[in-house]
């Protein structure tokens, strides 16, 4: 069984409140992209990575690849104006040699490489496969300010990367997605739409996405303590 990562990496630090491209901004002493890169290292049925990028962050990108000691094919290509466009135009240089492909966004530097190999084995048997965890706070849906209905949490996961996916299906959930005009904010969304089953593996609280100043904040104290292995 063959597997290509696919990792986006071309947003802004808009939300981070950073000039740099989020990626780029350091982390423990390292660009965000090097955890990632770091951990697909380890993870034996990768055998090629493809790595959207914003502009002109190419070479800055092949030295990270290489102080991460991630020592397969590695394909650089600009990202799209949104997070699905990146994933789609990564998507279009995959090996087609690949059985499965597996997304995940830079901005989550803890993803550890067993959440990749649980991802990847589960999407090769079952199809799809996405890292999640479940809710553990009360939902509130609230209207200007005041809560209207409190939502049971029962069977709510909240998503995560990495999402893995036999090749066909997510070239198929993208190119419909297009043919339709949808736009989602993960690839899963795509593929449920096709009617495909998409499997859950344990995530980790730890995995969570760098958005805000205080995210960067928790990921700087987390490196600190070493706590991520
Ligand atoms: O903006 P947000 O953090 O939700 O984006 C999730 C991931 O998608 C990030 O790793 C970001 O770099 C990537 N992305 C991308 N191309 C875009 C927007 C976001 O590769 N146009």
């Amino acid at each position: 069984m063959k597997a290509s990562a696919i990792i986006v990496a071309a947003g802004s630090g808009r939300r981070l409140g950073h000039d740099l491209p989020k990626a780029f901004v350091t982390l423990g002493g390292h660009p965000m992209l090097y955890y990632p890169l770091r951990a697909l290292a380890s993870v034996k049925d990768v055998s090629e990575a493809v790595i959207a990028l914003p502009a002109g962050t190419q070479s800055a990108a092949r030295s990270l690849i290489e102080s991460a000691g991630l020592d397969i094919p590695v394909k650089l290509t600009p990202g799209g104006a949104e997070r699905q466009d990146s994933v789609r135009i990564a998507l279009e240089i995959v090996s087609a040699e690949s059985d499965v492909v597996i997304v995940h966004d830079a901005a989550r530097p803890f993803a550890t490489p067993s959440i990749f190999a649980a991802c990847i084995r589960t999407a090769y048997a079952a199809g799809a496969a996405i890292a999640a965890i479940p809710v553990t706070d009360t939902l509130k849906q609230v209207d200007r300010n005041a809560i209207v209905a409190t939502a049971p949490r029962t069977g709510l996961y909240q998503a995560q990367t990495p999402q893995a996916f036999r090749r066909e299906i997510l070239i198929r959930a993208h190119r419909e997605a297009v043919r339709d005009g949808i736009a989602a904010t993960d690839d899963a969304e795509l593929v449920e739409r096709l009617g495909e089953r998409v499997e859950i593996v344990e995530g980790s609280p730890l995995n969570f996405k760098i958005t805000t100043s205080d995210d960067l904040a928790l990921a700087q104290a987390l490196i600190a303590s070493h706590l991520p292995s």
